[in-house]
Order: C-alpha cells, then sequence, then structure tokens
C-alpha cells in the first residue's frame, strides 16, 4: 500500500487560531509544520543574516519580498521529513507565491492535497490579537502593525483562496468554538478527502 500524501495548506486572518491549530494536526498526520513566520522569527531571534534582514518588515507588518520567502519554503520543502507531506501555515500568502509553490511542486508531480480555511469574524480575531499581545509580547503585535496585517490579508491574501476553491480544494472550516472542537471539525473535513490521522 502506498501511504497517501498530506500537503496542507492552513489559512486564516490573522488572529484565527491557525497557527494552533496547524501544529494540532500535523501532529496527528505526523507531517511537519512549515511555518514562514516562524522561520523569520527563529531567524530574528539567532541574529542570522537572514534575520537581520526582516527585522524591520516583520515589525512593520509588511510581507518579505516573494523571491526570498519562496526560496526559503522550497528549501525546508526539499528536506526528507516533507516528502510525503507537510503543512503550511503562512505561505503562499499572496497569487505570486501560489505560482511559485506550484511550479516547485509540479516537478515532481505533486501539488496542494487541501486547503483549510479558518473562517473567523474580524471583531474576534482583533480580540484574541489584542490578547496574544499581551501575553507574547510579539514585537509586530502593535495596533499598527496588526492593522496592517489584516489589510494585507483581504488584500492579498483573501484572493488566494479562490484560487485554490476553483480547484476544489478548500475547506471551509468555522474558526469559532473551543479547540478540541475546531480540530475535530478539521481533522473530519480532512477524513472526507481521504486525508485519515492516525490512530
Ligand atoms: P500573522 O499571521 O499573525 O501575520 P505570521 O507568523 O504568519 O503571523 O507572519 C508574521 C510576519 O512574517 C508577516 O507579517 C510577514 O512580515 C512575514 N511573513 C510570514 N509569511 C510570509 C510570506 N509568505 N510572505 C512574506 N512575508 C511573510
Amino acid at each position: 500500500m502506498t501511504a497517501a500524501t498530506a500537503r496542507l495548506l492552513i489559512v486564516g486572518p490573522q488572529g484565527s487560531g491557525k497557527g494552533t491549530q496547524g501544529v494540532r494536526i500535523a501532529e496527528a498526520l505526523d507531517i511537519p509544520v512549515v511555518s514562514t513566520g516562524d522561520i523569520f522569527r527563529a531567524n530574528i531571534k539567532q541574529g542570522t543574516e537572514l534575520g537581520q534582514k526582516v527585522t524591520a518588515i516583520l515589525d512593520a507588518g509588511d510581507l518579505v519580498p516573494d523571491e526570498l520567502t519562496s526560496e526559503i519554503v522550497r528549501d525546508r520543502l526539499s528536506q526528507d521529513d516533507a516528502a510525503r507531506g507537510f503543512l503550511l501555515d503562512g505561505y503562499p500568502r499572496n497569487t505570486v507565491q501560489v505560482e511559485h509553490l506550484d511550479a516547485f511542486l509540479a516537478k515532481t508531480g505533486a501539488a496542494l492535497d487541501a486547503v483549510i480555511l479558518l473562517d473567523v469574524p474580524r471583531e474576534e480575531s482583533m480580540a484574541r490579537l489584542s490578547l496574544r499581545a499581551v501575553e507574547q509580547g510579539r514585537s509586530d503585535d502593535t495596533d499598527e502593525a496588526i492593522a496592517h496585517r489584516l489589510d494585507i490579508y483581504e488584500n492579498e491574501t483573501a484572493p488566494i483562496i479562490s484560487v485554490y476553491a476553483e480547484r476544489g480544494i478548500v475547506d471551509r472550516i468555522d474558526g469559532v468554538g473551543s479547540l478540541d472542537e475546531i480540530t475535530a471539525r478539521i481533522s473530519d473535513a480532512l477524513a472526507a478527502r481521504g486525508i485519515a490521522q492516525r490512530v
């Protein structure tokens, strides 16, 4: 039996809980999470050349240039542990990045299997972000940077959902509820696509 692949993307507005749910789902499927935000933050923390290049961009809530971001993702997805699947969080974030990812995956005849869209009303995500700002002290969780990131989400990231919807791979998940409820909703949607978690 060939193992089914699980090449997934989780997408949703800032504060939708996609980071938390992404980790849960990836663990259940035994695939790595590839979070561009986490990769950038780790590099900033370690003071690498990449980190120095992107610090001001992240603090302002702007996007890191597409070429640079796509190169980092291609490197990460080329590692052995991503061969039978991965869960992308935060990438692709605009239609140019969708093209970059498509081109990369097509080289091995692969494509995304499912896109999990976490649906959360704007007031709810704003409230969660304010809470996170207090709890985690992320330097890009200032009111100004948050508003800017939400604008980028609406203008640049939301359009990628229709691109994937045309391919029939989007599962829209209600992101309001308890953590366990939301994880169960996502698992059910993936199971319906034949992507089942290990038991
Ligand atoms: P959030 O979803 O709350 O904005 P992320 O951790 O996904 O948090 O991203 C934090 C920051 O990292 C973004 O504001 C942006 O500066 C940078 N970043 C993350 N992913 C990308 C991407 N795909 N393209 C460009 N920049 C990105």
